[in-house]
């Protein structure tokens, strides 16, 4: 670990006056267990990503801290540690899927510390990015070494040039309950659907997001689900267990459904691709039918839009079942409250 000034504002517009100042050398601190403990100790620099002289701790910023409910839904601030956001009933009631997520989001004591914002940001886990030995063309280097590497973990849809997953859990559900990240410069702010948040290596090599350095998340916004949504998280790992560890495959599911037909929904995989995948061919597939008679084949048509590298081909058969399960989980349960029940 190299020396780095840590910055403590006392305000939002302290931290994000620090963030204006210094460009890429400060960047933000939540619970620092993927800056602090991964990329800082592992002293990953490249491209976009020289190593930091200046660390903004945004939890000491009251602002972002916290869960509100109201007419509209909720707002979650960036700074929310997971186990809050475990443990919030009113969550737990209206967006029980975004409480699975964070339940199953590595471990007890990484989730006491873990931050909303820093898990929606968390930099990826390919393991040839995460080794200061390879200099990979997401780092500003010329070769892909999961292309010829083991790359077992890899994307098996969207990559192009660099072929990451997208780490969070929290990620893939919020893409599925149609979120939205409220998000704040020194001079402006702005609100960006999830849909538009993420943004593949065909769209930026270096950055996994629309957020510019000098930005922050600030809050998360979800809306209620309206009357007759089935609602459920699903994740698989090489544990074999929904914790401990990041998705092979995940699966965020949001759908309405009306007499056992699907009449529309959000279906999101994690683990796949580089950012939180919408796996519009499977809603396609399913649109106006009963489910019980069309979910196999709409799944197995996810296979159609994936192109799996060297050796991570189990992952198109491990989505097809997960896809599979988690559909069935949201049709056990009841429906979704909605803000008005
Ligand atoms: C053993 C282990 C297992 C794990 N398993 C899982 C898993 O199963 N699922 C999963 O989803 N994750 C998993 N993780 C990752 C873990 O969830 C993240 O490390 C954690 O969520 C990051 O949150 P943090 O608050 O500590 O972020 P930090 O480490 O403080 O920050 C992470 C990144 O986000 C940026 N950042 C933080 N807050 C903001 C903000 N408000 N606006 C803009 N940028 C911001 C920081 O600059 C940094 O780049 C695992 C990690 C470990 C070590
Ligand atoms: S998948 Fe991306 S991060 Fe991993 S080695 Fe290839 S270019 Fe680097």
């Amino acid at each position: 670990m190299k020396r780095f000034i840590l910055r403590q504002p006392a305000d939002l517009g302290d931290a994000l006056g620090i963030l204006h100042e210094q460009g890429l050398n400060a960047r933000p601190l939540a619970g620092g267990t993927d800056i602090v403990v991964g990329v800082m100790r592992d002293q990953l620099v490249g491209k976009g990503m020289p190593y930091p002289g200046e660390l903004v701790d945004l939890t000491t910023v009251p602002s972002l801290a916290g869960v509100r409910v109201d007419d509209g839904g909720c707002a979650i601030g960036a700074t929310t540690t997971l186990v809050d956001i475990v443990e919030h009933a009113d969550l737990a009631r209206f967006w029980p899927m975004l409480v699975e997520a964070a339940a199953a989001v590595a471990t007890p004591e990484i989730r006491s510390i873990a931050t909303l914002g820093g898990n929606i940001h968390q930099r990826p886990r390919c393991w040839f990015f995460r080794n200061k030995d390879f200099d990979c063309i997401k780092k500003g280097g010329e070769v892909c070494y999961a292309v010829k590497g083991d790359n077992r973990y890899n994307a098996i849809v969207g990559g192009h040039l660099c072929y990451i997953v997208h780490p969070s859990d929290l990620a893939v559900a919020l893409l599925a309950l149609g979120a939205n990240a409220r998000v704040a410069s020194k001079d402006a702010e702005r609100v960006v659907a999830f849909d538009d948040y993420f943004v593949s290596p065909r769209e930026n090599l270096q950055a996994e997001t629309v957020l510019r350095p000098d930005e922050i998340l600030t809050e998360v916004r979800v809306p209620y689900a309206s009357p007759g949504t089935f609602h459920a998280f699903e994740k698989f790992n090489d544990k074999g267990l929904p914790t401990w560890d990041f998705a092979q495959v995940s699966v965020a599911v949001a759908a309405h459904v009306v007499d056992g037909v699907w009449q529309s929904g959000r279906i999101v995989l994690g683990g796949v691709a580089p950012v939180p995948y919408r796996a519009t061919v499977v809603e396609e597939a399913l649109d106006g039918k009963d489910i019980d008679g069309a979910l196999v084949e709409a799944c197995a048509a996810f296979r159609t839009v994936t192109r799996p590298m060297s050796h991570n081909d189990y992952k198109v058969d491990l989505a097809v079942v997960v896809l599979e399960r988690a559909i069935r989980k949201a049709l056990e349960r009841p429906s979704t409250p909605t803000g008005e029940s």
